[in-house]
């Protein structure tokens, strides 16, 4: 199949075909048509499966076969909205609209917190067609009277997963109150909890559903491997690997945002350059970190898992994990980052004594054993005993036991294996925009979040995507 079967508009055709695009990915080629037909959506794709210009085409179709609408006061109203979970997805969906909408007098703008309020309401006053938002600071603006949702015509949800998994669903319902009840809504998950299930029972009316397989992130094409090192010692080889292997555009996991501060000025201190990524960098730090390592300016970006969420880093030759996560979901998240899309990639994790449990409940995950290899000056010390290791409020015992911390904030932490504690990533601050609005069951993962294994869908991984293939030179 062609982009030319899908029936988009030839401006549409000629943007996609400026990016170098002619095959539509599996997910584009079901949303698509789908979404042209009017009905509401619901489909299972992650990040990497060309998602966005599986809403963003036919919505762009749609929009401008009916022309622009104005509201009360003459101004161009907003016809459609795109919620995401996080500023770097709202930003690079922004991005994507424009991409594919720019022979058409189409216009969109994107709106998220930890930035001033003031250009947004100028912009939003100049009227706008497509509102790529993140939800607390969309709320900001319904309260101070500055956004008006009545004419919206197609609503998007985002990486509804996510959404739910860092605390939003009060915003989304609130924000599903100011719009209208006739429109089209389109929901996007990488998984499906009960709760996802019971939103999109609220949201959508009888929607077509899409699912393309889960990027397998135990696919052949990433070579995974488990360096074990001492626990003081992990900095040290990290440099060594980068160093010896000439290592470039390598993604580093630490799971907190201090640990990713420390070893960021590390790295740095030893010749490499390296920036962090996290909920407590300002929008501009994150931004800048983010386009530097893209292009290739920066070595090494350190990134906590919610911040390097949703991020359009693609097809990476090295994904390191420093720090082994405590939900074993979250690493297969963090690998999918290299090897995508049929390129070839190297995931490796510095494992000391302390987090030993967690790798035993990643590779029962993944149902694999990953390789381990020890590198010579390296070698964990006889010495060593496993010590606990503290994520926020929550204490990961040696031997497996997961003990809620002091500090009450009820009932999040402790116990499942779903339990983030707080502070281990946390939702980046201001993501929302607005200070005090708490997740409403502080981190709690939805039991399913890594429902459908990657055990499950072998062929669904990059290289098994019927003819989709990335652009040559694509980052
Ligand atoms: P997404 O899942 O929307 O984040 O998209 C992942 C990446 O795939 C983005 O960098 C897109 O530019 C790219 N992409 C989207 N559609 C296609 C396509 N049909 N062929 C090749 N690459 C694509």
């Amino acid at each position: 199949m062609n982009f030319t079967d899908l029936g988009l508009a030839e401006p549409l055709l000629r943007a996609v075909r400026d990016q170098g695009y002619d095959i539509p990915t599996p997910i584009q080629a079901q949303a698509i048509p789908a979404v042209l037909k009017g009905g509401d959506l619901m489909a299972g794709a992650q990040t990497g499966t060309g998602k966005t210009a599986g809403f963003t085409l036919p919505m762009l179709h749609r929009l401008a076969a009916q022309g622009a609408k104005r509201d009360a006061r003459g101004r161009i109203a907003i016809r459609a909205l795109i919620l995401t979970p996080t500023r770097e997805l709202a930003a690079q969906v922004e991005e994507s609209v424009r991409t594919y909408g720019k022979y058409l007098p189409i216009t969109s703008m994107v709106m998220f917190g930890g930035v001033g309020m003031q250009p947004q309401i100028d912009r939003l006053r100049k009227g706008v067609d497509i509102l790529v938002a993140t939800p607390g600071r969309l709320l900001d603006h319904h309260q101070q009277g500055t956004l008006d949702l009545k004419h919206v015509e197609i609503f998007v949800l985002d990486e509804a997963d996510r959404m739910l998994d860092m605390g939003f669903i009060h915003d989304i319902k609130k924000v599903l109150a100011m719009l209208p009840a006739k429109k089209q809504s389109l929901l996007f998950s990488a998984t499906f909890s009960d709760e996802i299930k019971a939103l999109a029972d609220r949201l959508l009316n009888e929607p077509a559903l899409i699912e393309v397989a889960r990027r397998n992130a135990t696919a052949e094409n990433i070579a995974q491997k488990v360096h074990p090192v001492g626990r003081e010692r992990k900095k040290e080889l990290l440099s060594h690997l980068i160093k010896q292997g000439d290592w470039h555009q390598v993604l580093v996991f630490t799971r907190m945002k201090h640990g990713a501060n420390r070893l960021t000025d590390y790295l740095n201190d030893v010749g490499i350059s390296a920036m962090a990524i996290h909920g407590n960098k300002s929008q501009g730090a994150r931004t800048k970190a983010l386009a530097d390592f893209k292009s290739g300016d920066l070595q090494v970006l350190v990134a906590t898992d919610i911040a390097a969420r949703g991020i359009d880093i693609d097809q990476l030759p090295h994904v390191v994990n420093f720090e082994l996560p405590n939900i074993p979901e979250d690493y297969v998240h963090r690998i999918g980052r290299t090897g995508r899309a049929g390129a070839t990639g190297e995931a490796v994790s510095l494992v000391c004594l302390d987090e030993e449990i967690f790798l035993r409940d990643i590779e029962k995950l993944i149902k694999r054993a990953i390789p381990r290899e020890t590198i010579s000056g390296f070698e964990p010390p006889a010495s060593e005993r496993a010590e606990p290791i503290v994520l926020g409020r929550m204490t990961i015992g040696i031997g497996g036991t997961r003990r809620g911390g002091g500090g009450g904030g009820g009932g999040g932490g402790g116990g499942g294996r779903g339990g983030r504690p707080q502070g281990a990533g946390g939702r980046p601050s201001g993501a929302a925009g607005s200070g005090g609005r708490s997740p409403s069951s502080p981190g709690q993962r939805p039991a399913s979040a890594g429902g459908r294994g990657p055990g499950g869908s072998s062929s669904g991984g990059g290289a098994g995507r019927g003819g989709y293939r990335p652009p040559s030179g694509k980052r």
